[in-house]
């Protein structure tokens, strides 16, 4: 397969590219075989598929039971609390798996969800999501953490439970993490579980905007301690935005030296933090400038789709990628493209870390945009999706 004439992003560039910026490729036996400067000026943008690093694929699309909780997190929680006793295998599958072919129809290679794991059992979704991945495999690579209250690790023969069960699973362990009361013996007590098991980490951290939730220092600090560096992620961080710049700036710095991957989740973000009786004036997605000019891993994600957390939405990346660069100015947007592609490649681990050169998989986004100010747009997200070196739409017509 030949494709001519596509502007690659400066920072998907694997390859010595001079001052060219358009290319023509060729892909055969699934990888990118050769990749040379184009004569003719750009027709289209190229992208390496792009890795969604934050999902909940067992709560999506249940928001006409639910209901929207109307920007309060908590009131969310609880009204998928009450939701949560009709969860069983045969309700949870179809959601689930209209998710992934949702993901993979946008040409989503890789995703990440977050599964509601409330008690010391693991919840029916987990033989759900166990049976999905091995479906899926070769398609979407599908990971799981277990979302869990921070308090429920207080109980150690709980924790030892889930950890046990996480790592049988091959699964990330996570928590829930807002201004609990104890937060430091209960997240040391995660960090002792992940080193005895072997597991990565993926937290919920300071999902809101009080400047005492200080989760993300204390994740960073017991990091380096446990020598977890490259193994952590933490999704949200919004009351670092309102924090003062000295000690935001201080925390980002650990952060850093920790190794830690930060994700921001711009529609749940904008959605559930701020005002809702007037018009909102913080917005509470965390600070990502900082956090690059710090030197740490970045992510966008989508978080929430159709459910009591936030009630619009689907799984095109591009989509929340468009929504972060206007609420947060990330620009020139394609120096920001890492966020959907190379960046969660690295916070889940992933083979191939999304730069595209000779020998890499032919694993593709081929859009309609031509430059960056197409992208954000409807008629620039427009795309063909490349999978081992052929279109989907001829593969799975
Ligand atoms: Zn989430």
């Amino acid at each position: 397969m030949e494709l001519k004439a596509l502007h690659i992003p400066r920072v998907l560039r694997g390859f010595d590219a001079g001052a060219d910026q358009v290319f023509d490729l060729r892909l055969q036996d699934g990888r990118i075989a050769s990749i040379r400067p184009s004569a003719e000026a750009a027709r289209g943008l190229l992208l390496s598929a792009p890795v969604e690093a934050h999902a909940h694929i067992d709560k999506n699309y249940t928001v006409e039971e639910t209901g929207g909780a109307q920007g309060d997190l908590f009131s969310a929680i609880r009204r998928m609390e009450v939701h949560r006793a009709s969860w069983n295998g045969a309700t949870l599958q179809p959601r689930m798996e209209r998710a992934l072919q949702e993901a993979w129809r946008f040409g989503t290679r890789a995703l990440r969800t977050h599964l509601d794991w409330g008690r010391p059992e693991a919840p029916a979704s987990l033989a759900v999501l166990e049976a999905l991945r091995d479906a899926w495999r070769g398609r979407i690579e599908l990971q799981f953490v277990a979302l869990t209250p921070l308090d429920v690790y207080a109980d150690e023969d709980a924790g030892a439970r889930i950890a046990r069960e996480v790592q049988r699973a091959q699964g990330v362990l996570g928590a829930f993490v807002y201004r609990n009361a104890d937060l430091a013996p209960k997240l040391r007590r995660v960090f002792a579980l992940a080193v005895q098991h072997g597991l990565r980490l993926d937290f919920h951290v300071d999902e809101g905007l009080d400047v005492e939730a200080r989760g993300l220092r204390q994740i960073a600090e017991l990091t380096l301690e446990h020598g977890l560096q490259g193994r952590v992620v933490c999704g949200h961080a919004c009351s670092l935005s309102v924090q003062p710049d000295d000690e935001a700036l201080e925390t980002l710095a650990l952060c850093a030296r920790a190794g830690l991957h930060l994700i921001a989740l711009p529609s749940t973000n904008l959605y559930l933090q701020g005002a809702w009786d007037r018009t909102p004036v913080q917005r509470g997605l965390t600070r990502l400038h900082e956090a690059r000019a710090a030197g740490l891993g970045l992510s966008l994600a989508t978080d929430n789709v159709q459910d009591a957390f936030y009630p619009y939405g689907g799984y095109d990346l591009l989509d929340t990628f468009a929504l972060g660069v206007q609420a947060a100015h990330l620009a020139p947007a394609l120096d920001w493209i890492d966020t959907v592609t190379m960046g969660p490649a690295q916070a889940l681990g992933l083979d191939w870390d999304g730069r595209l050169h000779e020998g890499a998989p032919a694993d593709l986004l081929w859009l309609q945009a031509r430059h960056e100010y197409e992208l954000i747009g409807p008629r620039g997200r427009a795309r063909r999706v490349i999978r081992a070196g052929r279109l989907l739409e001829e593969m799975h017509p």
